[in-house]
């Protein structure tokens, strides 16, 4: 590909309402467009990025053994009545209308589509176990999409989903795609974590999410350095108008065997009254629209009203006051809010109320902690963090020792059970001819938000350091001052089409431009490979290499296509 015919578009300037690193470079270096809140365009190269994500995953699931097909993404509403979550997933679910008055949804995830597909299919033990799968535009009405595609509204996702006849060939192709998706996080060369999580909305005993590993993670991590335990915390955010709140190290965890209100919390352990105000104060800001204030009363995420109906235990403490009962409280019109008293206490925090992380439930082995994370300058009477509760576990290996890291969540799997077989009435034959319900495996991966993440642990000041096997373009050649010098660009075109007949892709920069803009803008879109071509150095019989990210170095012109190709 030549500069010249491609559409690259980059920018200089930091977006000034991107917050995170990959945010802002994803802008700056043209990959996306934002068409509107929380939905992107791809362009053509952020697209090539996008395209070799879904490639690994795609080929490490062929290698399972799983099937592609393609479901649509538009689901009728009955199909979601049969399993209840027409009214559990919440607003979430994007629900459509067509001309005739029936309702659909844009499929956030496809658990339904194929049991429907499984129940009409599959008929006996024989067809079994069988694992299908999909990568696809899924839809979420986020509460508040952000970060671009890494919790975007529409975004393309893996789903698959396996149908076995028992618990023990459900369990072992579990195994296989967990080993599958370590794989493709291998492949992908990003340092990732998987972790025991709570399987949420989709159901199901065991599930483990894979995290990609970096500080600006919305995911806690409790896991022992050097051993094999790790666990989502699912802390709930601390959240504050124009800034993420950064979690405090200190998770203070009590074992919750009944529910227990905030209040009673607080009592019990004693914590400083003057930081504990029965006035939640919000700032007016662009930035605090409902959806906001809702999140920020709650103390929640958009999944704890549906877990709110099935744990009580979370919804007890959460459970403060709704949006409209605040605003009928106050009498408040959109984006006006004042002083309001609340059933709860809360922290106030330089004038922003930040509901002081009400965390949600972890789950430490099978044992249910609740997690309040009070804030970051709120000094607790005595601490227990959750080194010490869990060092009193035997479980966990390693010494006991627990620390808490960031993580971005990339991939989820679970062992769904018989749910959706039971509720939609899916049934396959065993061998002794009795119609039984297969139990089911759904495993998911974000493609879309893997190209964020990889951009969040592999940057510079300078642009984005992409895995190899993510870039989009692998060497790019940099004649300086090409368009005035025919040697330069002769040798140019020479290595062009060297390369492109071996198979490389490879991003020539025939612009006619200055050195610098050239440099700066194979960096910024993160290149691994670069070959700096000027008349000086073919003077010399050489050209210079530059590793993205690494040394630069000379190699000789004779040689640079095969040390290229190594
Ligand atoms: P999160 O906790 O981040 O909201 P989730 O648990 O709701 O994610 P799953 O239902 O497990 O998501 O979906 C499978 C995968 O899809 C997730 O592991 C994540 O990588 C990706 N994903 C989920 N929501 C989004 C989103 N809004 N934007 C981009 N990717 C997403
Ligand atoms: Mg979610
Ligand atoms: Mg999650
Ligand atoms: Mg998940």
């Amino acid at each position: 590909m030549k500069t010249s015919r491609f559409h690259l578009v980059t920018q200089r300037e930091v977006p000034a309402d991107a917050e995170i690193v990959s945010h802002q470079l994803m802008l700056r270096a043209g990959m996306i467009r934002k068409l509107t809140s929380g939905i992107y365009d791809w362009t053509p190269l952020g697209l090539k990025v996008l395209r070799k994500v879904e490639q690994v995953v795609r080929e490490e699931m062929d290698a399972a053994g799983a099937l592609e097909m393609l479901m649509p993404a538009i689901q009728p509403a009955e199909l979601w009545e049969e399993t209840g979550r027409w009214d559990d997933f919440g607003p979430l679910l994007l629900k459509i209308t067509d001309r005739a008055g029936r309702e659909f949804a844009f499929g956030p995830t496809h658990e339904e589509v194929i049991t429907e597909f499984a129940r009409a299919e599959l008929r006996s033990y024989k067809q079994l176990p069988i694992c299908f799968y999909q990568i696809q535009s899924k839809f979420r009405d986020e509460i508040r999409p952000r970060f671009g595609v890494m919790r975007a509204r529409e975004f393309l996702m893996k789903d698959g989903y396996s149908f076995h006849i028992d618990d023990e060939s459900l369990a072992e192709y579990y195994q296989v795609m967990f080993e599958t998706y370590s794989r493709i996080f291998e492949r992908l060369e990003l340092k990732f974590k998987p972790v025991k999580a709570d399987s949420g909305a989709i159901g199901g005993a065991v599930s483990h999410e894979f995290h990609v590993l970096a500080d600006s993670g919305e995911d806690a991590i409790a896991h022992v350095p050097g051993g094999d335990y790790a666990a989502n915390v699912e802390l709930a955010e601390a959240v504050a108008v124009g800034e993420r709140a950064e979690p405090s190290e200190e998770m203070r965890l009590v074992d919750t065997p009944d529910a227990k209100t905030i209040a009673e919390l607080v009592e019990q352990f004693d914590l400083p009254v003057e930081k504990t105000v029965k006035t939640l104060v919000v700032e007016a800001s662009d930035d605090c629209d409902a959806d906001f204030v809702a999140l920020l009363v709650r103390g929640d995420h958009e999944l704890n009203d549906v877990k709110a109906e099935k744990h009580p235990w979370v919804a007890a403490p959460l459970r403060m006051a709704t949006e409209a009962e605040i605003r009928d409280a106050i009498g408040a019109g959109p984006g006006s809010l004042g002083p309001v008293e609340l059933p709860i206490p809360c922290v106030i925090d330089r004038q922003v109320a930040v509901m002081s992380d009400f965390g949600a439930g972890a789950n430490v082995d099978d044992k249910h902690y609740f997690g309040i994370n009070w804030g970051r300058d709120v000094e607790l009477p005595e601490v227990t963090d959750l080194r010490k509760v869990v060092a009193g576990d035997p479980s966990p290996e390693g010494d006991g020792t627990l620390e808490i890291i960031r993580g971005i969540e990339v991939g989820h799997i679970f062992q769904l059970g018989r749910k959706y077989s039971e509720s939609m009435n899916a049934v396959v034959m065993d061998e002794g001819g009795r119609g039984v319900h297969p139990t089911m495996g759904c495993y998911g991966i974000g493609v879309s938000r893997i190209v964020a993440a990889a951009i969040e642990q592999n940057h510079d000041e300078a642009g984005i350091i992409w895995p190899e096997p993510m870039a989009p373009f692998k060497v790019a050649i940099l004649p300086i001052n090409g368009h005035k010098s025919h040697r330069t660009r002769e040798q140019a075109e020479k290595f062009y089409e060297e390369l492109t007949a071996a198979g490389v892709e490879v991003l020539m920069d025939d612009r006619p431009l200055r050195p610098g803009v050239m440099f700066a803008d194979a960096e910024l879109i993160g290149i691994p490979h670069q070959l700096v071509i000027g008349d000086r150095g073919l003077d010399k019989g050489i050209v210079e290499y530059r590793r993205r990210g690494g040394d630069n170095r000379e190699v000789e012109i004779d040689k640079t296509i095969d040390f290229i190709k190594s």
